[in-house]
């Protein structure tokens, strides 16, 4: 029977495979991060030993992921994956960890999630490749003490400031994803229309990228969209205005925000004037959950200069205003 606690939860935005990149050298963007990982796996490689745990960190689908199934690639080992919240007993942990193989890559996406007692038994796992279980209940409980091979946990999380202090300084590879530049875009946008066998030229390309919200997941899933229209409604060919008319008609903006973007925005300014509003105001007012906010919505905006973190709330950026297409509120005696 399978084992449960290793089918990760299923992520319907993620279907289709085909288009994650399969070495180091074909992952574009995330240059930095991306040039550390490649002397840390070939020093492993070269010591034939685990390589340190990594946490990588960072808005969904900027290509944690498929960063975690690149390494345990290259480092020719096995890929094994789960999630914080799919762990929900210390027995599950250990039924992966006593499983893995030398030098394996382990995944736990949503780390953050992970319950605390299942927390407490990864610790001595990661330092030292053991597991202390306790056994049996009551006066008749004992412990038993397991030797792991040695692994490589992947920690992935968008919430950074949710893990534990511990469970933070347990990673020697703290990584930090972030946002694509367009050009970046551009070129995986170019490359997946490749794979797809969907023809587009530059200047199609170049639209999806600028609306794709800095993010790599998005750019795939507005290809596709476009790429439905272009089928349809024109010869198959993705060109700019193609592009434009069906990312326009699919709700997303010229900044590539979508409808939750604009609601967000359009709150601020017209029920608060700009703000500062608290966060959990934001998330009743939206019906949205403040996680959802926090680790969805907000990032994105933040990055575009939309809106500003204060100490008394989030306030709306000049160029919200103006992307709005309204004036903003004058400030008192002026
Ligand atoms: P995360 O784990 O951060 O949510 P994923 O690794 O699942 O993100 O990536 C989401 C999608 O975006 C995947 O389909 C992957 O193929 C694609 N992707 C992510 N990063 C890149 C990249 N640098 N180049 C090309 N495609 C990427």
């Amino acid at each position: 029977e399978p084992d449960p606690t290793l089918r990760p939860e299923p992520r319907p935005e993620d279907v289709d495979r085909a288009l994650r990149p399969q070495r180091l050298v074909d992952f574009i963007g995330q240059a930095e991060a991306r040039a550390n990982l490649a002397v840390f796996i070939e020093s492993a490689r070269q010591r034939g030993e685990a390589m340190d745990h990594a946490l990588f960190h960072g808005p969904p689908g900027l290509g944690k992921t498929t960063l975690a199934q690149i390494m345990a690639r290259e480092l020719g080992v096995n890929f094994r994956m789960t999630s914080g919240p799919v762990l929900a007993k210390a027995g599950d942990l250990a039924a992966i960890l006593t499983n893995l193989e030398r030098n394996d890559v382990l995944f736990i996406d949503e780390i953050h999630r992970l319950n605390p007692v299942v927390e407490e038994v990864l610790y001595p796992a990661l330092e030292d490749f053991e597991l202390d279980l306790v056994i049996g209940e009551g006066p008749a409980a004992r412990t038993v003490r397991i030797e792991l091979q040695p692994f490589t946990l992947v920690g992935a999380t968008t919430r950074l400031g949710l893990l534990t202090t511990p469970l933070r300084d347990r990673f020697g590879i703290p990584t930090r994803l972030e946002f694509y530049t367009e050009d970046e875009l551009h070129e995986i946008v170019t490359r997946n229309a490749v794979k797809l066998g969907a023809p587009a030229d530059a200047e199609g390309a170049r639209e999806i990228a600028r609306r794709a919200r800095g993010t790599p997941r998005i750019a795939g899933r507005l290809l596709r969209r476009v790429l439905d229209f272009a089928v349809v409604e024109g010869e198959g060919h993705i060109t700019r205005e193609i592009a434009d008319n069906a990312l326009t008609r699919l709700g997303v903006d010229r900044l590539g925000l979508d409808g939750a973007d604009r609601r967000y925005l359009g709150l601020m300014a017209e029920h608060y004037a700009g703000g500062p509003v608290g966060i959990e105001t934001l998330a009743a007012a939206l019906s949205e959950s403040r996680d959802a906010l926090e680790e969805v919505i907000e990032p994105f905006l933040l990055q575009q200069g939309l809106i500003q973190r204060t100490p008394r709330g989030r306030m709306l950026g000049q160029r919200a205003w103006t992307h709005l297409g309204l004036p903003p509120p004058r400030a008192p005696g002026q």
